[in-house]
Order: C-alpha cells, then sequence, then structure tokens
C-alpha cells in the first residue's frame, strides 16, 4: 500500500511533465491528489429514450449504430464524423467534430450508451459531441456523477479524474479523526466512504453527504485547534490578581466610561481574579474607546507588579499610543516607555534594560520589537491593538510560551459574529456597542465625476475654516487600463493644478517605514492640509483636525475597509465628512455604496460586506490569519460551522485527554493546519 505521502510520480503514467502540472495545482503528493476536491459536479445519471430528449438537457440514453461513420475532411482542422443511431422510440443523427476516436470505434450495428444535449432547429435536431461507451464496460463517462476539478492548462477534467482515482486505489485516504458518537450524532460520514464518495459519488444526494462531512472536518480540526489552545492555556496557573481597585483610575480620566467600556473592564477584571491566563478579545467599532480599556487594563495589571506590553502594528500607531497613555498615567505614577525601531541602538538598550529591571511597568512598541528579543522581569498581560494582524498561529506561539501572561486582543475592524466565532474560537469576547456621548455621524455622501468642482470647493472650504483633509486612492501608480486614481499622480494633479496654495502631501505603502512615519506625523502636526494617500491610513493614527476624508474610485474598496477609511474623521469635536467618488453606474455597486451613506453602524455594514464578498475578501486574505479551507465556503457553510464548533467543544470536554487513534490523528492535523496559517501571515 503506498502513503499520502508518496509523490505523485509514484502512480503510473505520472512523470516529471505531468508532475509538473500538477505542482501548478499545489499537488505534489498522492494525499494532495485525494485532497483535491471538486468544485461541481455534472449529473450524468438522468436515462431518456431518443424520443423523450429535451433540447439543451443532456441526459444518457442507449443506441444502437445505424450507419457505418462517415468522416468528411471540410478543411485543414477541421473534419466531421456523422453517424445515425435509433432506439426504439426513434433516430437520431450524431455530429462530431475531429474525432477520429468516434471515427474508429463506433461500430456499426452495436449498442452505446451515450450522453449528450440535445440541439437543433426546423432544419433537423441531432447532437454534437456526444460521450459513448459500452453498455457492459464500467460506466466511467456516462450513467453517474461526474467530477468537475479545478484545473490548469494541459490538464483535462478526466486526466484528473483518473489520477485522483489512481491514487485512490493504491493508497488509503486520510485517517478518521471523527470518534464515532460524533459521526453518530450529527449523521456524518466516515472519512474513508467520505473521501472516496467526494470524487465518485453513486448520485448527487452522496456527493453532498461528502461534502458536508469534509467541511464539518475542516470545521472540526479548526475550531478543536482553537479550543485545545483554549484548554491548554485554562490549564496553566497564574497568580490571581489581589488587587482590583480602579478608582484612583478613573478619577484620573478626563470622563466617564460608556456603559460598554464599563462593562469590558468589568469583564477584564473578572479574568484578573480568576487564576488562569486570560484570553480576551475586545471588539468594538472605530471611536468607541478600545484605548482606554486597554489602558484599565494595563493600570489593574502595574497595580498587581505586573507588566503590560501593547503592541501596535505600526510605529506611529505606537507612538501616539505611548503619548496618550503616558499623559494618562504620569498622575499616578506609572512611566510608560516606548520601543521603536527608529529608536538608536543606545536608546533600545537603555529602555531593555529598564524593561528587564521591571523598572518600566507599561512599555508600548511595535509586535517585532517587543515579541522578538525584549526581555521583561514579569510581563504580566500583552495587549494587541488592531488584530486582524495577530493571527492564529501567533497566538499558538503566544500561549505555547512557558509563561502564560493574560492576553488582550483589540479588534477595530467590527466583524460579523459568525466570523468572529471562527477566528476567535479560543478566545472570549467583549463587545463596545457603544460610542462616547457627543460623538457626531460622520455624514457621507457619494457623488460622480460632475460634482468635482464642488468636491473641490468643498476641501477648500473645510481648509479655510483651519481643518484638514484626507484624499485616499485606491492605487500608487496610475492605471490606464482601470482608470484609476493612483496616489502619487493625484497628489501632483491637486497641487499643480488645483491646490497650488494650499500644502498636499503624499503617503502610500511602497514609500520607505520612515518616510511613511514622517508623513503622517506631519499631516498630525499640521503641516500639510490635504494628505493624498493609499489604505496604508487605514489603521488607526488620529489626526482630530482632520474632518474631510474623500475616497476617490470607492467602488474599487470593500464596504468594510471604507468605513475603516471614514473612521479616520470625526474624531475631534468638528462636524466631520466622507465624500466617496465614483465613476461605476453599475445599480448594484452604488446600491452597496449607498449603504455606507445610510448608516455608521460599522456591524451592520460588516455583516453586508461578509454577504457580498465572502470572508476571503472581507479583510484581504493575507491579513486575516485565517488558514485556507479547502472545501468549505465561510458564507454559505455557517450552519456547518456552528455544529462543527459545538462537536469540537463537546469533543474536547469528553474525550480531550483521551489517548485514542482519532485524537492522535486530530492533533497532527491541527499542528499541520495551524503551522500553515503561520506562513500566511504578515
Ligand atoms: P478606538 O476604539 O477607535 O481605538 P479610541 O480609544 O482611540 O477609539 O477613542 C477615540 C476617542 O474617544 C479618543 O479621543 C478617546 O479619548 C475618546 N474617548 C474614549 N472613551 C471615551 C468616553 N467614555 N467618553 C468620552 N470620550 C472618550
Ligand atoms: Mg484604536
Amino acid at each position: 500500500m503506498a502513503k499520502l505521502t508518496d509523490p505523485v510520480t509514484s502512480l503510473k503514467g505520472v512523470g516529471p511533465a505531468k508532475a509538473k502540472l500538477l505542482q501548478a495545482l499545489n499537488i505534489f503528493t498522492l494525499g494532495d491528489l485525494i485532497c483535491h476536491f471538486p468544485r461541481g459536479y455534472e449529473d450524468r445519471t438522468r436515462e431518456s429514450c431518443i424520443a423523450d430528449l429535451m433540447v439543451d438537457k443532456p441526459a444518457c440514453f442507449r443506441a444502437v449504430v445505424m450507419s457505418t461513420p462517415r468522416t468528411a475532411h471540410i478543411r485543414k482542422g477541421l473534419d466531421l464524423t456523422k453517424v445515425q443511431v435509433a432506439d426504439h422510440s426513434g433516430k437520431l443523427n450524431l455530429t462530431f467534430f475531429n474525432s477520429r476516436f468516434a471515427a474508429e470505434n463506433l461500430e456499426y450495428g452495436r449498442e452505446y450508451v451515450f450522453y449528450g444535449a440535445l440541439s437543433g432547429d426546423y432544419s433537423g435536431y441531432g447532437i454534437t459531441n456526444p460521450v459513448f461507451e459500452l453498455p457492459e464496460a464500467p460506466a466511467v463517462a456516462t450513467r453517474r456523477v461526474m467530477p468537475i476539478y479545478p484545473l490548469t492548462a494541459g490538464l483535462t477534467n478526466a486526466a484528473m479524474a483518473k489520477l485522483v482515482g489512481q491514487a485512490l486505489a493504491v493508497c488509503d485516504p486520510p485517517e478518521e479523526i471523527l470518534p464515532p458518537e460524533i459521526r453518530k450524532s450529527y449523521g456524518i460520514l466516515p472519512a474513508e466512504q467520505a473521501y472516496r464518495a467526494i470524487h465518485r459519488p453513486v448520485d448527487m444526494a452522496q456527493a453532498e453527504q461528502a461534502r458536508k462531512r469534509l467541511i464539518f472536518e475542516e470545521f472540526f480540526v479548526f475550531s478543536a485547534g482553537l479550543a485545545l489552545m483554549r484548554a491548554a492555556r485554562a490549564m496553566k496557573k497564574v497568580p490571581a490578581y489581589g488587587d482590583l481597585r480602579m478608582e484612583e483610575f478613573y478619577q484620573c480620566l478626563p470622563f466617564a466610561l460608556t456603559g460598554a467600556q464599563k462593562r469590558a473592564v468589568e469583564e477584564i477584571l473578572g479574568d484578573f481574579g480568576r487564576g488562569t491566563p486570560m484570553n480576551r478579545l475586545v471588539q468594538g467599532d472605530v471611536g468607541s474607546g478600545k484605548t482606554m480599556v486597554a489602558a484599565a487594563a494595563a493600570y489593574c495589571a502595574a497595580r498587581n507588579g505586573a507588566q503590560t506590553a501593547l503592541m501596535a502594528p505600526t510605529e506611529i500607531l505606537a507612538e501616539q499610543h505611548q503619548q496618550s497613555l503616558a499623559r494618562l498615567f504620569a498622575p499616578l505614577g506609572i512611566s510608560v516607555a516606548l520601543l521603536t525601531g527608529s529608536q538608536t541602538a543606545k536608546e533600545k538598550r537603555e529602555i531593555r534594560q529598564r524593561i528587564a529591571s521591571g523598572e518600566s511597568k507599561i512599555v508600548v512598541g511595535t509586535h517585532a520589537l517587543i515579541s522578538e528579543s525584549t526581555v521583561f522581569a514579569n510581563l504580566g498581560l500583552v495587549i494587541t491593538d488592531e488584530q486582524h494582524r495577530f493571527g492564529v498561529g501567533q497566538r499558538s506561539r503566544l500561549s505555547a510560551k512557558g509563561e502564560a501572561p493574560h492576553l488582550l486582543v483589540m479588534s477595530a475592524t467590527p466583524i460579523p459574529r459568525t466570523l468572529a466565532l471562527l477566528m476567535y474560537g479560543d478566545l472570549e469576547v467583549s463587545i463596545l456597542d457603544e460610542l462616547p456621548p457627543g460623538r457626531q455621524k460622520v455624514e457621507t455622501f457619494l457623488v460622480g465625476e460632475a460634482y468635482r468642482a464642488r468636491l473641490n470647493a468643498f476641501i477648500r472650504k473645510q481648509v479655510a475654516e483651519g481643518h484638514q483633509a484626507f484624499v485616499v486612492c485606491p492605487a500608487v501608480e496610475e492605471n490606464q487600463e482601470l482608470g484609476v486614481k493612483a496616489a502619487s499622480a493625484w497628489a501632483q494633479t491637486l497641487q499643480q493644478t488645483v491646490f497650488p496654495d494650499l500644502r498636499v502631501s503624499l503617503l502610500h505603502g511602497q514609500m520607505k517605514g520612515s518616510e511613511k512615519e514622517a508623513a503622517m506625523a506631519a499631516f498630525a502636526r499640521g503641516e500639510a492640509d490635504v494628505l493624498v494617500a493609499t489604505t496604508v491610513i487605514e489603521v488607526g493614527v488620529d489626526v482630530p483636525n482632520a474632518t474631510l476624508m474623500v475616497i476617490e474610485d470607492a467602488d474599487r474598496f470593500g464596504l468594510s475597509q471604507l468605513h475603516q477609511l471614514r473612521g479616520r474623521v470625526g474624531r475631534g469635536s468638528a462636524k466631520s465628512f466622507c465624500v466617496l467618488t465614483t465613476h461605476n453606474r453599475n445599480p448594484e455597486t452604488l446600491q452597496r455604496l449607498k449603504a455606507l451613506c445610510k448608516t455608521n453602524d460599522g456591524f451592520r455594514i460588516a455583516e453586508e460586506d461578509l454577504k457580498l464578498r465572502g470572508p476571503g475578501d472581507f479583510f484581504g486574505s493575507r491579513q486575516s490569519g485565517l488558514p485556507a479551507f479547502r472545501v468549505a465556503d465561510l458564507s454559505m457553510d455557517m450552519e456547518t460551522l456552528r455544529s462543527a464548533q459545538q462537536a469540537s467543544k463537546d469533543w474536547i470536554e469528553s474525550f480531550g485527554q483521551a489517548d485514542t487513534p482519532e485524537g492522535r490523528a486530530l492533533r497532527q492535523r491541527v499542528r499541520v493546519l495551524f503551522d500553515r496559517a503561520e506562513g500566511t501571515m504578515n
């Protein structure tokens, strides 16, 4: 018996050339072939007689060849073979293009099973290029459900089906990971059956069952992985924080916390008092005040003698957090250190020393700087801001470390509940569903090119009132074909022809890290009136003086991303605006964009976005930190996800510690999946 890890070249008829074709589909081993699932099926099980065939409805029928096939050479490269067939109900003309196979194999007087669709008009009906085989031969191309595979140039569907069949003939499919109890209670096929049936179902119902099982399996592995992570952390003991008094902190705040913020803080304090590491996600729309919740957590940790690391995705965000936290904590006698790449080696060394000695209680920095080589005296709490860059793999690595600090993940992207459940199955969730009082809605408009002059005047007006404006473009370089406004070209146009008297600056992702930071910082200091940028500004820098967000070619962005961008304004006391421009006339696209004008509720927008674009696009697949699912389509299979998640919970509870073959196989699969997720993260 061959093994799943054997190379495809171990199959008969697979040489280096074919192996190369398969590589293009990420197929290297027999296991990869077996896991190369059909993307759909063609149901060839319907049988009919000639008289009952219907136009454009493919079917199988048995018929006898009534004439010797005749081939006519029409022109170079085009041979037509014609033959007449008949059954008890009628006669039919068949035509084949360039088919030597038909010309040579269809025998006068013999019966075949054909499969094809009737076509025709007043001049007569017939079938073009039907497939056929002998009734006594095994059903390969007729009387069955044909799998349709994802393919690559040079590889036909029939060839792919054959290769998968060969692999399944010499090799057992992947091991069973679902214990019999779970298969029974969820009505799930055994692995062996499912892996075979998905490639060769007897009917569509069985294909569906096999698909269901494999989706279930995929979700089961993933959520069991998260649950195992969670269980492993729950086993760890950390000293429960004895001092949970917050009055002093609250007295220092310039405002009262919102009800949602208070609730989140209470939940965090509850975790701190429990004696096991916290795993919590704080989810809140832009401006809901997540930083204060983080600050409250850091304060409590500091009171209990523990250090906090606050990790931000960019240096400038780290700096901003450090400044606001330092201001907040100064009266409380807690110092807040900053650790960034642009500091000198000497500065960094000194700061690291203070962290190692335990003198610095709160450290703010970028992920890399804090996680790499920084040694803490007593790290009690890790907070990561802007979670979607902090994926499953990183979380699992963090919890695998010797000590188990409390973990607080802050998400600025409102994620639909269903998806949050999937991405953060290992975390408890606190939701900030309330904005601080007095917050004004960002007035949002959708305009076409006809409004350009008015838009320019509006930008001018905002600047004249002492405010600043963002202009976001979808690309860096001009792209003629798409007609998309590129940031650098547009910045030049605005500065030279439209606003020669204003200060226009530029920020895009292809600039060096330090240049980006400098441009952003200068804008935040008010040294430019208009900042033309790509989506690099999406992630959180606070410029309260910016009151206008213009998004060019808004149809090129996802709704959630637009919402995120819009969140860059409306952070000060002045009324703020968002203007979406588009050339697009597609009613559906316009409808989608208008949804944004109507609501400021990030969760509703996120749900809408998930429905329209699916989860892959939702975060940009590279950033989600989610593994790639092979069979599952997250927007369609939520029901299966829920039951798989329930099943994995039940499983961990009743068998999590037991050493069973399924358990071992499952753990192995989890390791592979999470390692792969790690590789997809930035
Ligand atoms: P986000 O959730 O987007 O990270 P921030 O924490 O940056 O939001 O808060 C946005 C702004 O709201 C900040 O200027 C912050 O000081 C202010 N803020 C936070 N909580 C409150 C509150 N309870 N009342 C008034 N203002 C608040
Ligand atoms: Mg924030």
